[in-house]
């Protein structure tokens, strides 16, 4: 059996603490490599990494770091097909899905290679007589990155670009259920300049992710994945004096008023709720059906949902793969034996590959799923839609501003100024008029409001900078010793 190791000081690095945890091939159920749970002491070992590589990292001119995103820009474009296939072989996703990822990924790299403009200050000449005033930004030293098994490429980048660029190192601890691509992703950084020590990778769980939570040379932690762990990471985190980011979990909401175009709504809804499985935190999991629209989108829906190939990676031809063990598959086919009062008018448990050794479920539709219901109000996570039916614009809006969660949402109409409404009335961190998932360009940043996010900056983008960063301003006079003077007055502007 293959571990998967750590990638400290620029190399991997095996486990030794005997702790292994396995990584499944979510298509076939069997496992097929392991990692080995970093102890606290190899732990500390990659933040002293870090931390060593610092000075000499930092040192490094704005050119030479936009110059080894640029490099490694390019290798992750040369390397796009290995990428995508280690991605699906372990999360499960299609190998095409996967390339989707990296795309979004890549584009992060992209504005990563900005930095040179984005770092610079701002300077006020003669903010008072003889005297300039600028500010500088400055990398905190070393950060940490702690990722979820939905995005392994992506979320990774979403950190570690902006992090390194500004001149941090960086000790990354992904999802121990699809590691591998993130020690492809430590190599491509040390082939294109990244010193030895500034990127580092622990495999593991919550003793890894404690010990960086704990740890006094750690300055700043990102953190995506669940919303109790991202509470957790958040409380200790700032408790711990640190700076941190930490995304949690989603129950997005697509409303779609009586206007909207049927075949459109249920395209972007069949789209959004069952691509990856729904293993995506920006997925549709709610529909929000809007006075007369619900009868006909509920039947062009389920109409679709007979259309979807559900297979393995391998296969080209399959556009939806398995969750990501039998674990969670079991969990979200709960929800299907237990609805309550809705009416589950798509089964995925009766679709033949549900019953296979992987880890399939086939996609579901619930309607008439009330607020009050488990299959509501939890985050399912995976390919199982709710319909939920309102009779006006207001109590949809009312629906998605009272849940607990705010991550995306999306509204679907013809008419503009019921969107341009919606866009102002939405307690949400991102919307989508006619978009399903609106997951925003690398060069705005990314972030849910409510329980989808814990701290004040989003990831990624020039929010994403400022994270990374901490502002420094500088008074400067360089005066005539003729002319100096005792003066114990608080300094006057003039
Ligand atoms: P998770 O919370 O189980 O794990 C995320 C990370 O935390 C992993 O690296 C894991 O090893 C670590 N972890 C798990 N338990 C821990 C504990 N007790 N203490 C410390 N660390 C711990 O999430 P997941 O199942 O990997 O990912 C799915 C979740 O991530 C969903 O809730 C999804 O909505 C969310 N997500 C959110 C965003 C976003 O941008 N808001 C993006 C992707 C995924």
């Amino acid at each position: 059996m293959r571990e998967i190791k750590h990638w400290l000081d620029g190399q991997a690095v095996s486990g030794t603490s005997g702790r292994q945890l396995p990584v499944w091939d979510p298509a076939t159920g069997e496992q097929q490599a392991y990692v080995v749970a970093a102890t606290k002491a190899e732990t500390e070992r990659a933040v002293a990494s870090a931390l060593a590589t610092f000075p000499e990292w930092r040192a490094a001119s704005l050119s030479r770091r936009a110059e080894v995103m640029f490099r490694f820009r390019e290798l992750v474009d040369a390397n796009r097909k290995e990428i995508a296939t280690l991605v699906s072989q372990e999360h499960g996703k299609t190998v095409a899905d996967a390339g989707g990822e990296l795309a979004r990924g890549l584009e992060n790299i992209e504005f990563a290679t900005g930095a040179p403009h984005l770092l610079k200050g701002g300077y006020s000449e003669q903010a008072s007589t003889g005297v300039d005033v600028y500010s500088i930004r400055q990398p905190l030293g070393v950060v940490a990155g702690i990722t979820p098994f939905n995005f392994p490429a992506m979320v990774p980048m979403w950190m570690f670009c902006n992090a390194l660029v500004c001149g941090n190192t960086f000790v990354l601890k992904p999802s121990e259920k699809d590691p591998s691509v993130s020690l492809l992703l430590a190599d491509l950084l040390r082939q294109a300049g990244l010193p030895d020590g500034a990127f580092n990778v622990v495999q593991g769980d919550r003793e890894a992710v404690d010990t960086l939570i704990e740890h006094p040379d750690v300055q700043a932690l990102s953190f995506v994945g669940s919303t109790p762990i991202a509470r957790h990471v958040y409380e200790a985190g700032t408790r711990a004096g640190k700076r941190v980011q930490a995304l949690g979990g989603a129950k997005n909401h697509m409303v779609v008023l009586p206007d909207a175009d049927v075949e459109a709504a249920a395209d972007a809804a069949v789209s959004a709720g069952y691509g990856s499985a729904g293993e995506r935190c920006m997925a549709v999991s709610v529909v929000v059906a809007v006075g007369t629209i619900a009868d006909p989108l509920v039947a062009a829906i389920s109409e679709r949902i007979g259309r979807i190939a559900v297979g393995p990676a391998s296969d080209p031809a399959a556009e939806m793969g398995p969750l990501i063990s039998r674990e969670h598959r079991d969990r979200v086919a709960g929800y299907l034996a237990d609805p309550g009062t809705a009416e589950v008018v798509v089964d995925g448990r009766d679709a033949p590959v549900s019953s296979g050794p992987g880890f399939f479920l086939g996609a579901s539709l619930v309607d008439k799923v009330s607020t009050d219901s488990p299959l509501y109000k939890d985050e399912i996570f995976g390919p199982v839609l709710s319909v939920v039916r309102a009779e006006t614009y207001d109590d949809a809006v009312q629906l998605v501003n009272d849940n607990e969660f705010g991550n995306g949402t999306a509204i679907f109409t013809r008419d503009g100024g019921a969107a341009r409404r919606f866009q102002y009335d939405v307690v949400c961190g991102m919307v989508g008029v006619n978009v399903p998932i609106p997951v925003p360009v690398a060069y705005y940043s990314f972030g849910g409001w409510k329980s989808s996010l814990f701290g004040d900056l989003h990831m990624y983008g020039p929010e994403g900078i400022q994270f990374y960063t901490r502002s420094k301003v500088v008074t400067s006079r360089w005066p005539d010793p003729a002319t100096s003077q005792v003066d114990l007055g608080f300094p006057k502007v003039r």
